[in-house]
């Protein structure tokens, strides 16, 4: 009899590694084919309408109805030139994931024939019939209706034969119902924040955006060995399963060369990244085995982040074509690394200028300065929103577990930064400066190529990299508008309170630059606790990371509890980010997810062991006491089955302990699912149900060893890992 580990095996070895056709061999040739860009607008659209968007894109200004009439029949007509047959609006509700409804473009007329009809109206709105996505309470049933609108600053783009038309996702009551909204307030808050702190230095400058480049690391297995799993297939984790004898231990497999099939996958999943305008430029193994990681060119904020959540749905789709199955989760393998997303971020001016790249003049350091220190005081201040907005129950397993940072937020700058902030933080500014000169001479030198940067700290959740910070505790499955939310509005808040703090000092009589550098000075002191150079894995960090006052949440219930703080709920007011409303609701959603999905484990963990392990467990006992039945009825003696014996007597002892722990389990979950308050049943679930889990699994995985291999039903972590 053949068990369906071994039927997935037989498939695997069977595999052929399908051909990769590519449209060009020169990408340029067809970058951004799918995508509704300003090319193609230019081509489609009035030169009139062209310019409306276009401002509408840099400026955020509306567009007015009729333009809307005319850049939907642009629009379609590019759409039906590319054998799209649908429309749909594509959103980021808060499940994590992205939405779409398509209709058809088709409308049968009254003559009996048909037409294809895009309108106005139905790309700058819709309706989707969506009362079943979260909201944390913002709407009841009785008014369950939410509206998506066109966010023109995304371009459209073609997926199979639908037209995507990016958008918000609001209720009707004017409440935030995705992710685009909050990210797209912080932004405009930011660009005006950091705008009126840039014309300190450089009166030309109109706009600030921020840039970001996310890297996304992954793991791929085979769909065959991947049904085979039902902890996999329902909670995109493995729930058990012995570690594999050989691991990454030899360290062998990061920028190893890439399999065949993984190679075709990437290159499939590329071209057609690259279709839809995005920039991916990297590609290699992980550190893992069977873990990958790709990388885009950076670049606007809201354009990176919706060109991720496409991608994590471009790779899933893709996969399949493979007979692969791409794990997004934070840590599909225990004992193994997990995977993350590196969130790597700037501001950029319309000018051109990076302000996190230090200058080569003085003023241009000066510049720089502002916005590095302006850019730490802000996680120094709401470092506890910042570790709230990567908390999640897949990210818990992974922060603080020695290949991740860890869950205290800390910020390394490099020795040669350090010092730069140490030297200021030392330096006597004088207020009677008279002369510039005199000023400068109070600036240290910073180097152009820093180099750190080469060596930079792996270990630090928010490490500055030359020109750009890199917030590296972002889970791999997480949509970034979260984290990035809240930087880029703690941030905007921080700039602000600089502008407000230089000006008094100005109006005092301070000279401006020495007005300047005293706000630095002074920023740079109060948020020194934050500053941490050294190995964030380490134990002595987290002692001295508490004597500093930092705070460590380690799992989600707690670390979220700063989403309802009174300084947050101060931020969200003053930024205007979020309404009071919004941020509970959005406090509820994620409270909600935590314990659902614990729930879930829960209960598969509960069904594998009663329906697949024990069982299991049992045959193999059954086969070794006929074994020793049958040794004892020819009359041997008992030292010819004493190891069978033993073995029969471990297997009892595994068994009973899985059962009885599963069965506690039980009770403790039935105990949490009747408590009302969202925040104690998270809790009670983290803390109670969740500390199950480890011991069955311990358990589970000495049977696993124990028990004859060729009766054991799940795929193995080794076939797992290395099978492809
Ligand atoms: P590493 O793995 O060494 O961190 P990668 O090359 O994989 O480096 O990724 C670096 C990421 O940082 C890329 O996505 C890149 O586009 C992005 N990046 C570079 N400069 C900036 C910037 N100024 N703003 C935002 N992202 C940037
Ligand atoms: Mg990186």
């Amino acid at each position: 009899m053949s068990n369906i580990r071994f039927q997935a095996l037989q498939t695997v070895l069977n595999r052929a590694t399908p051909e990769v056709k590519l449209p060009s061999n020169k990408i340029s040739d067809y970058f951004s084919a799918n995508v509704f860009d300003k090319q193609k607008m230019k081509e489609y659209l009035s030169k009139e309408a062209y310019l409306v968007v276009v401002n509408s894109i840099e400026k955020g200004e509306p567009i007015p109805r009729d333009m809307a009439e005319q850049v939907a029949s642009a629009m379609k007509s590019w759409a039906l030139s590319k054998n799209a047959t649908h429309y749909t609006h594509w959103f980021q509700p808060l499940t994590g994931t992205t939405a779409e409804k398509h209709d058809a473009f088709f409308e049968p007329t009254s003559d009996g024939g048909a037409i294809e009809v895009f309108s106005g109206d139905a790309l700058a709105q819709q309706e989707p019939d969506a009362s079943s996505f979260p909201s944390g309470g913002i709407r009841n049933t009785f008014e369950a209706r939410g509206y998506t609108a066109w966010d023109p600053s995304s371009p459209a783009f073609i997926m199979g034969r639908t037209l995507c038309i990016p958008t918000v996702f609001v209720s009707y009551t004017g409440e935030a119902l995705d992710y685009k909204v909050p990210l797209l307030k912080a932004l405009n808050t930011l660009d005006k924040a950091a705008v009126d702190v840039c014309h300190y230095f450089d009166k030309s400058i109109e706009r600030v955006n921020a840039s970001l480049g996310i890297e996304q690391e992954y793991f791929l297995v085979d769909i065959a060995l991947f049904n085979a799993r039902p902890d996999l297939y329902l909670t995109g984790r493995t729930l058990f399963g012995h570690i594999s004898a050989k691991n990454q231990q030899l360290e062998d497999h990061y920028f190893g060369s890439i399999p065949e099939r993984v190679y075709a996958f990437m290159q499939d999943m590329e071209t057609e990244a690259l279709q839809l305008g995005i920039p991916l430029k990297t590609r290699h193994n992980e550190v893992a085995p069977s873990q990958f990681e790709c990388a885009p060119i950076y670049e606007e904020i809201n354009l990176a982040i919706d060109h991720n959540q496409l991608l994590m749905d471009l790779m899933d789709r893709i996969a399949k074509r493979h007979n692969f199955k791409v794990l997004l989760h934070e840590k599909p393998y225990a004992g193994i690394n997990g995977s993350g997303k590196h969130n790597n971020w700037s501001m950029i001016t319309n000018t051109g200028k990076n302000l996190l790249s230090p200058g080569k003049t003085p003023k241009n350091n000066l510049m720089f300065l502002t916005f590095f220190v302006n850019t730490i005081r802000a996680v120094y201040e709401h470092a506890d929103l910042l570790r709230a907005s990567i908390a999640s129950v897949n990210n818990d397993h992974r922060l603080g577990a020695n290949e991740a940072p860890p869950a205290i937020i800390s910020i390394f700058l490099g020795s040669q930064l350090s010092d730069v902030l140490d030297e200021i933080e030392t330096s006597r500014i004088s207020k009677k400066i008279k002369d510039d000169a005199m000023l400068w001479q109070g600036i240290p030198k910073i180097p152009q190529i820093l180099k750190d940067n080469t060596d930079r700290n792996r270990t630090s959740p928010f490490a500055f990299t030359g020109n750009k910070f890199e917030l590296r505790a972002v889970g791999s499955s997480a949509n970034s508008a979260g984290p990035m939310t809240i930087l880029n509005m703690i941030v905007a808040d921080q700039l602000k309170k600089f502008k407000y703090d230089v000006d008094k000092l100005i109006k005092k009589g301070e000279k401006k630059d020495v007005a300047l550098l005293m706000v630095i000075k002074k920023y740079i002191k109060e948020s020194k606790s934050i500053r941490f150079e050294g190995n964030g894995y380490s134990e002595e960090w987290e002692k001295e990371a508490e004597a500093r006052g930092l705070s460590n949440f380690k799992t989600t219930p707690k670390a979220l509890d700063a989403i309802l703080s009174e300084k947050s709920a101060i931020l969200f007011e003053d930024t205007g980010v979020f309404s009071k409303r919004e941020a509970h609701a959005r406090h509820e959603i994620l409270l909600d997810s935590f314990y659902k999905k614990l729930q879930i484990e829960a209960r598969v963990i509960g069904e594998m062991v009663t329906n697949i392990i024990i069982p299991t467990a049992i045959a193999y006992q059954s086969k070794l006491v006929e074994n020793v039945k049958g040794l004892k009825d020819i009359g041997l003696k008992e030292t010819t089955y004493s190891a069978q014996l033993d073995i029969i007597n471990q297997i009892s002892d595994h068994v009973n302990f899985i059962k009885s722990n599963v069965e506690h389990m039980v009770s403790e979950r039935k105990k949490a699912n009747i408590i009302e308050d969202i925040r104690e049943k998270s809790l009670e679930y983290d803390e109670k149900v969740k500390s199950y889990f480890q011991p069955i699994r311990y358990h589970v995985d000495k049977l696993e060893q124990l028990i004859d291999d060729s009766i054991w039903p799940l795929p193995k972590f080794r076939e797992l890992l290395f099978i492809k």
